[in-house]
């Protein structure tokens, strides 16, 4: 008999993973060599490049003009050289469907031709249009079937690059996705649209402060957490492999009490592994800056340099794949889910998010002279504004269903979303308020009291975790993403809500200016009025407490503890008239974002309930029957010898009575999967969190019940000690 023993022998094969190298002496890395090795960068452009090309090409990157045929040509030609000189032999549109992934789809720069030869071939057309057989991405009715083809379109802001396989290697070009009617089924093309919107009114508003920009655009800069186990047990669990997430197992009897795994030394074999993964990002012009040990056993964290937004969001994406793909060379699986392991920390990622011109001038450094302090706290208000106007909007763009796991359950920022910033601003703000009460006498900001602003700790948002969009000095961050999730619309979100405060408060600082009014003083009326319109957002506490909940409450502020409570939020008419309004997002688009990401949220959570079935009763099930087999053999023995029989009649009954319950909670799963068939899909999903899951939970409660009581070498999965801790 078997038994559990193969999950000895996977357990073996963990412990004994080695490196490959031998015993070769360390290797070092020359990050200036090889940073950007893979990206053709502006400046290889400008060099290839010739000049009237070049300079047509930086007003479409740095002013959104249009892209004329003759310059796509070149660049074609120039992208092409590039490219196989590097040993591309295919290229691809690389893009970002509403799946939260990227897709791409290849073609060859060789066309084979008729006298058994081959030319090389790549226009002006195949890079800046494709037309990616994109039938089966998801585009929430945007497109009927018979026009299913949808089209790429080359993105020149971003720059392409090079993808390597040990076999070959491919140039990727980033570009957006759109339906042959325009409307935008990915996530590329509203971010670019939002920070348009962005730039038109921060650049409105720095006219005021005769601020004189180019362009403004948001930087970001995320810090993904995640985790990596060995792949001998990813691959013995069909939960990890078809959700992402262990959906049975038992807490470890040592987890993250100890503390000991954050900020700890980093392992050989993860070191390893990270430095190989930063070498593979450098390459592609990925500027990653940190790297550490994070709460839970087994959790980590890497952290790239900030950039503008439509990069950040590339990157991001890359450094997702990347991560994956790298930890497979040494023998392990890179999870990004959002909760994993239940009862440990989950995974998040910090975006970072500030707004800067193309001067590079943060808008939210605060000044040191009267007239910066003034500028800084007119940004400042508009994203308090912002934030406390919409935080529906802010909930919806995190919400999903790894995110559910984690939000709110005392190791993440909670559902309500609210702003930390800290109580020295939260001093500034007050007398702001106060000041401009008394504004006639004293004038507008001189209420302040004191010109130039305290210098504010660049770290204070770190003393405060529990804030899901904490201010940290010179950049807000918004803390609630989950780490698996798009970057793209939670910064469409903030890019949108922002412009639309910036827009809000420009036009009553305007017309208090023509007036009559001092643009001192108008300033002066127009923040404190804002702020005390919205100061409701600001908590500066801890926002894992019940009383925050409460006190929320109170304060009218909105708690959507799920996805499912958020998403049909998404098409509320304000939220409608937000988006058109700044040309990010047509109501088509919205109605069919909320389709597709209330249907992921359903497919997640059927493929969940249906492995969690599957293991329960093909796994579980069996290994607690045999067990029960042996303890029951060995009650009628002892009995048959005359002994005291009660330590396996009690085992006997535990590992039966665990039976029977998970055998009654496999039964009502049956049922309410069956009863449930909503009209819409927002009702199916509605549906499953409230019907499905909980069931989905009793099953879970009964197996780590029996956990605790199955002989270990007949248990089927590998246990959360030995996923934690082996590596
Ligand atoms: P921590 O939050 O752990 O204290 P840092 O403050 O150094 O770490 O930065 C965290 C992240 O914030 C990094 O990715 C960093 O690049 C990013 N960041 C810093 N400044 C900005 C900015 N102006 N805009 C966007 N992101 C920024
Ligand atoms: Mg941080």
């Amino acid at each position: 008999m078997t038994k559990g023993i193969r999950r000895y022998d996977t357990l073996a094969a963990a412990r004994n993973w080695a490196p490959d190298h031998n015993g070769e002496p360390a290797k070092s890395m020359n990050i200036t060599e090889i940073f950007g090795q893979n990206t053709l960068q502006q400046e290889d452009l400008k060099e290839r490049l010739p000049k009237a090309i070049w300079k047509d090409l930086q007003k479409t990157i740095q002013e959104g003009e249009q892209l004329n045929p003759e310059v796509a040509d070149a660049v074609a030609v120039t992208m092409k050289d590039w490219a196989t000189e590097k040993g591309a032999t295919h290229f691809t549109h690389w893009f970002q469907p509403l799946t939260g992934l990227t897709a791409e789809k290849h073609d060859s720069f060789i066309t084979p031709n008729q006298g058994g030869g081959a030319i090389a071939e790549f226009s002006g057309t195949d890079l800046i249009q494709g037309e990616p057989d994109a039938s089966s991405f998801p585009n929430g009715g945007l497109r009927q079937t018979f026009e299913a083809r949808g089209y790429t379109a080359w993105d020149p802001t971003s720059p392409a690059f090079i993808m390597e396989n040990q076999n070959g290697s491919y140039l990727c070009i980033p570009t957006a996705f759109a339906s042959w009617t325009g409307e935008a089924l990915d996530h590329k093309t509203p971010l670019l649209r939002s920070n348009e919107a962005l730039d038109k009114q921060a650049k409105r508003a720095l006219n005021l402060f005769d601020v004189d920009t180019k362009r403004v655009t948001s930087t970001v800069g995320c810090e993904q957490e995640y985790f990596l186990i060995d792949q001998e047990f990813y691959y013995r669990r069909p939960d990890l492999m078809t959700a992402g997430r262990t959906l049975v197992g038992a807490k470890p009897p040592r987890g993250q009490e100890m503390d000991d795994h954050y900020f700890g030394s980093i392992q050989e074999r993860v070191l390893s592994f990270m430095l190989e993964a930063e070498k593979e990002l450098y390459k592609l012009g990925i500027p990653v800056k940190t790297r550490h040990n994070e709460v839970a056993p087994g959790q980590f964290e890497i952290a790239p340099i900030f950039e503008n937004c439509n990069i950040a969001a590339d990157h991001q994406q890359l450094m997702m794949i990347t991560l994956k793909r790298v930890a497979r060379n040494y023998g392990m699986e890179c999870l990004l889910h959002e909760k994993p392991f239940d009862g440990l920390n989950g995974s998040g990622k910090h975006l970072n998010w500030s707004l800067s011109t193309s001067e590079g001038m943060n808008l939210l450094e605060p000044g040191d002279n009267p007239h910066d302090n003034m500028q800084f706290l007119f940004f400042f208000t508009a994203i308090l504004k912002a934030v406390y106007e919409y935080q529906d909007l802010l909930r919806i763009s995190i919400a999903h269903a790894g995110n559910d796991h984690r939000l709110g359950a005392n190791e993440a920022p909670p559902a309500i979303i609210s702003a930390y910033i800290g109580d020295q601003l939260a001093d500034v703000i007050n007398q702001l308020m106060d000041g401009a009460a008394k504004e006639s006498k004293q004038g507008g900001l001189l209420g302040l009291g004191s010109p130039v602003l305290p210098s504010l700790p660049k770290h204070a948002g770190d003393r405060n975790r529990t804030s899901p969009f904490a201010f940290t000095g010179n950049k807000f961050e918004f803390r609630a993403v989950g780490s698996s999730q798009s970057i793209s619309f939670p910064i469409v979100v903030l890019n949108t809500i922002v412009a639309e405060a910036i827009d809000d408060l420009c036009t009553d600082l305007e017309e208090k200016v023509d007036d009559g009014k001092s643009f001192e003083d108008a300033l002066g009326t127009v923040l404190s009025t804002s702020l005390k319109e919205t100061n409701d957002i600001i908590f500066n506490g801890d926002g894992y407490s019940k009383e925050w909940e409460e006190e929320a409450d109170k304060r009218g502020l909105l708690n959507l503890p799920t996805t499912m409570d958020a998403l049909p939020h998404l098409t509320d008419q304000k939220n409608i008239d937000l988006f058109e309004k700044h040309n990010v997002l047509n109501e088509r688009e919205i109605h069919s974002r909320q389709e597709i990401w209330a249907e992921q949220y359903l497919t997640t959570r059927n493929i969940e309930a249906d492995t969690t079935e599957a293991i329960a009763k093909t796994m579980i099930y069996p290994a607690a029957v045999r067990y029960m087999n042996e303890l029951a053999e060995n009650v009628e023995r002892i009995d048959r010898l005359g002994l005291n029989n009660k330590g396996s009649q009690d085992m006997l009954h535990k590992v039966n009575d665990g039976l029977n319950d998970l055998n009654d909670a496999l039964e009502e799963l049956r049922e309410v999967v069956l009863a449930g068939n909503g009209d819409s899909v927002i009702e199916s999903a509605t549906y499953v969190k409230d019907e499905v899951i909980p069931v989905m939970n009793k099953i879970r409660d009964s197996v780590d019940f029996l956990e605790r009581y199955v002989a270990d070498d007949y248990w089927p999965l590998p246990i959360y000690r030995e996923m934690l801790f082996v590596k």
